[in-house]
């Protein structure tokens, strides 16, 4: 089997590192399903990939959901054919110093992060272990090394850290790798969010963040994307259980 004929996931491809994910790997040779919350939010990213002669399909799906999750892979299967790749990149924020977090604050943080990369890849590990083929990465952040305001985030980020590397284990004799991939400052609708709650022009906080990074920019998604194509091309396959920060520098 080659890229032609393989079938990735990308959850949260409506836009942002998923959306240019979800492209790079169509252009790659894939099949992509893209998958967010409402199965219209994924279309442009669906029209864009047809009109570069790829192949998608929009699927709207709430990850920290078990039985959409469910749902939205047998339709992967039936309309696209069993995932062998899968991306879990769909993400929130939502942003507090501790003594002002909400318990609300928390669970949707770590049920769309954690509970959803854990539905996801349950999800589709069946697929790839008959494969005996498959690639799974998963977005965590710099921010799993701890960050000012997000004790939710930085915990999910950090435990997806753990739970890519306990994949990589249980899954690795069947042919699946699992790594992370830790993005540091990308130019998103996420970032973009950040900059509104500080009191800061989006302009002005990514030149704040450039001034910081050894490489002298902020990153964009396809910086994201480059890095998630070579994980789940078929000649990785001897790189498992990694953390790649991407982060224009090393990180403290
Ligand atoms: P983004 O622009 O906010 O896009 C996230 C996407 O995920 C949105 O389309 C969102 O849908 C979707 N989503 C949210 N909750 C979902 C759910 N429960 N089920 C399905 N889809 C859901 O974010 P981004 O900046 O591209 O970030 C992508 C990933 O990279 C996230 O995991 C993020 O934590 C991580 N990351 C980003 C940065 C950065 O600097 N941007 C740095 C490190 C890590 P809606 O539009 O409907 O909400």
């Amino acid at each position: 089997m080659t890229e032609q004929n393989r079938v990735a996931i990308v959850t949260g491809a409506a836009r942002g590192i998923g959306a240019a994910t979800a492209i790079r790997l169509a252009a790659d040779g894939y099949a992509v399903a893209v998958i967010d919350l409402e199965e219209s939010a994924g279309k442009d990213t669906v029209e864009k990939i047809t009109a570069a002669g790829g192949k998608a399909l929009a699927v709207g799906a709430d990850v920290s959901n078990a039985e959409q999750v469910a749902a939205a892979v047998d339709r992967v299967v039936a309309e696209l054919g069993a995932p062998t790749i899968l991306v879990n990149n769909a993400g929130v924020l939502r942003d507090n110093l501790l003594f002002k977090m909400s318990e609300s604050d928390w669970d949707t943080v770590m049920n769309v992060h954690l509970k959803g990369a854990f539905l996801m890849s349950k999800a589709c590990q069946k697929h790839m272990v008959d494969a005996g083929y498959g690639r799974i990465v998963n977005l965590s952040s710099s921010s799993a090394l701890g960050n000012r305001g997000q004790a939710n985030y930085s915990a999910a980020k950090a435990g997806l850290q753990g739970f890519t590397k306990t994949l990589a284990k249980e899954l690795g004799k069947f042919g699946v790798t699992a790594n992370a991939v830790a993005p540091g400052f990308i130019a998103t609708d996420m970032t973009a969010a950040t900059a509104e709650r500080v009191g800061m022009g989006f302009e002005e906080f990514k030149a704040a963040a450039a001034s910081m990074i050894p490489v002298n920019r902020v990153g964009v998604p396809d910086d994201i994307a480059h890095t998630v194509s070579f994980l789940v091309s078929e000649g990785a396959g001897f790189v498992s259980g990694q953390v790649i920060y991407v982060a224009g520098g090393p990180l403290d």
